[in-house]
């Protein structure tokens, strides 16, 4: 029979030992980290926190706290402003997605929206709507990212169409946004400012560039604008391949936890998961640990994933199935039924380090976690 050290659960808990534990203190620190990344010559830009898919993952409502020192929130859609006005938050909202067709200006019913401006026909939209209140707007240039925005030769003709309807009154402020392809490489950011810059010389407003990579490399092109939109690195997690989130003085604000389930004794030449992707040498112990895809782990995190099992590092085994995973107990000997595992965000496992193995990023594993999963804050016990 295999060890099993189950420990009792206290009564608010799930029956089910997988959990993440979001900490807004370490938002709140990495808000201060951001903020110091910022060389303090003349007036320091005002900060954007991305909180775009529910925060990275986080849930807005939990580390809405921490952001009280923020001077904006980013969001993707209106819905979400406006969800952000309903918990509270009073200050300015920058909806990167702005409108997707004229009836979002029936949503523009909240004081300080700012709205980013990617295409031509958003501004008639604008110009037909009966808007009560007046938003700020910013208009996107295409950058070297050509997602969404206005190509460098459509970028003056927008510019001259929002001021006039800016000093019509129909509008607020106009400003001039770019988002960069590759803020995280080095020598990714100069030449797409140099350009950037080109583009809207001589044109007045505010000027909004950098995400969390180009304030944490870049600080002094960041400095020269009025607004910043760090998003991945308000979570404690690393925009650099080369860089750990420790080494930028980060702290991750999101973990997983969960627990041994089970214990098996593999035979030599016998397979673990689903299609036996792994394929026992000598005779081990098999631990399972009750989280799989369906929580949002990656199924694509191969064998030799890193998994901490009662505070050792030990590795995935095989692939990962919906409900749970399988990993080495050859590290752990003493390890038991009911042992904590951490899956990534604490013990020294990076969520970095989880998504890289798995041929992914950090973004993607904490925007990704399910809804099955419950969150308990840092500090509830
Ligand atoms: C998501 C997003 C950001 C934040 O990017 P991070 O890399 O997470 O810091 C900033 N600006 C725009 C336009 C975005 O879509």
């Amino acid at each position: 029979m295999p060890p099993v050290n189950a420990p009792y659960r206290p009564e608010g808990l799930t029956a089910r030992p997988l959990h993440a534990r979001v900490d807004p203190d370490a938002v709140a620190h990495n808000l201060a980290r951001l903020r110091k990344a910022l060389p303090a010559s003349g007036a320091a830009p005002r900060l954007w926190a991305t909180v775009k898919a529910d925060a990275y993952g986080h849930g807005v409502r939990r580390i809405l706290p921490a952001l009280r020192g923020a001077d904006g929130l980013a969001v993707l859609h209106l819905d979400e402003a406006r969800a952000c006005r309903r918990m509270g938050w009073q200050g300015p909202v920058l909806v990167y997605g702005g409108l997707y067709s004229p009836a979002d200006a029936l949503l523009l019913d909240a004081s300080g929206l700012h709205l980013v401006i990617t295409h031509a026909a958003q501004l008639e939209w604008l110009a037909q709507a009966p808007l009560s209140q007046r938003p700020a707007v910013w208009l996107r240039y295409a950058g070297d990212i050509h997602h969404t925005g206005f190509a460098a030769q459509a970028y003056r003709a927008a510019y001259e169409a929002a001021s006039a309807m800016s000093r019509r009154g129909l509008i607020g402020e106009v400003g001039h946004l770019n988002h960069y392809a590759r803020a995280d490489e080095p020598g990714g950011v100069d030449g797409a400012d140099a350009l950037f810059r080109d583009v809207i010389a001589g044109l007045p407003g505010p000027v909004s560039t950098s995400n969390s990579a180009a304030l944490l490399k870049h600080g002094a092109r960041a400095a020269d604008t009025q607004w910043v939109r760090p998003g991945l690195a308000l979570y404690g997690a690393s925009p650099f391949a080369d860089t750990s989130a420790a080494q930028l003085e980060l702290r991750p604000a999101m973990s997983l936890h969960s627990q041994l389930v089970g214990i098996q004794r593999v035979p030599a030449g016998a397979g673990v998961g689903y299609g036996g992707a792994f394929t026992v040498q000598q005779a081990m112990d098999v631990g399972i640990v009750t989280c799989g895809y369906a929580d949002g782990y990656p199924r694509h995190a191969p064998t030799g994933t890193p998994v901490i099992v009662d505070g050792v590092r030990t590795r995935l085994l095989g692939r990962v199935s919906m409900d749970m995973m399988a990993v080495d107990l050859g590290p752990v000997p003493h390890a038991c039924i009911g042992a904590p595992v951490t899956l990534w965000g604490a013990g020294g496992l990076a969520v970095e380090e989880v998504a890289a193995s798995a041929g992914t990023i950090a973004a993607d594993l904490l925007t990704g976690l399910s809804a099955r999963v419950p969150v308990q804050l840092a500090d509830a016990h």
